[in-house]
């Protein structure tokens, strides 16, 4: 069980890094922040607004990132039961995305074909005069 939460540790070290450094870090800072008070009464009023700005930039573009780098994806039933992604029409293996992975497919003629080994999956393409 513990080598279990490890290696989902392991898995998402970005993730885990910065949530870590956002809980310690403020945690750090209410912790000194007699000592913290000292340095910031010394600072002009605009350095502490530029500070407080530039903190709301990194927090909106750190968010912004999140949504922008994450795959919207539908499944496509009209390219044989394969996952689309709508931002980039990339198209991913249905079931390399049951065992967790994300295996963008190949097209090769009438087919979206996996390129995974052990699982060589292919999805018929139809075409729009094939459909009712
Ligand atoms: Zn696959």
């Amino acid at each position: 069980m513990i080598k279990q939460a490890i290696d989902a540790i392991r898995a998402r070290a970005i993730e885990s890094t910065l949530v870590a450094l956002g809980t310690i870090l403020p945690v750090w800072g209410a912790l000194a922040r007699d000592y913290l008070a000292g340095y910031v009464s010394e600072l002009r009023p605009t350095t502490i607004v530029y500070v407080v700005l530039l903190s709301i930039l990194l927090s909106a573009y750190s968010i912004a990132a999140f949504f922008w780098w994450r795959p919207n994806l539908v499944f496509s039933q009209k390219d044989g039961g394969c996952w689309l992604d709508k931002k980039t029409g990339i198209r991913y293996c249905n079931s390399c995305k049951s065992n967790k992975k994300l295996s963008p497919l190949q097209r090769k003629q009438k087919y979206w074909n996996c390129t995974v080994v052990g699982c060589y999956q292919s999805y018929p393409i139809q075409t729009n005069e094939s459909q009712p």
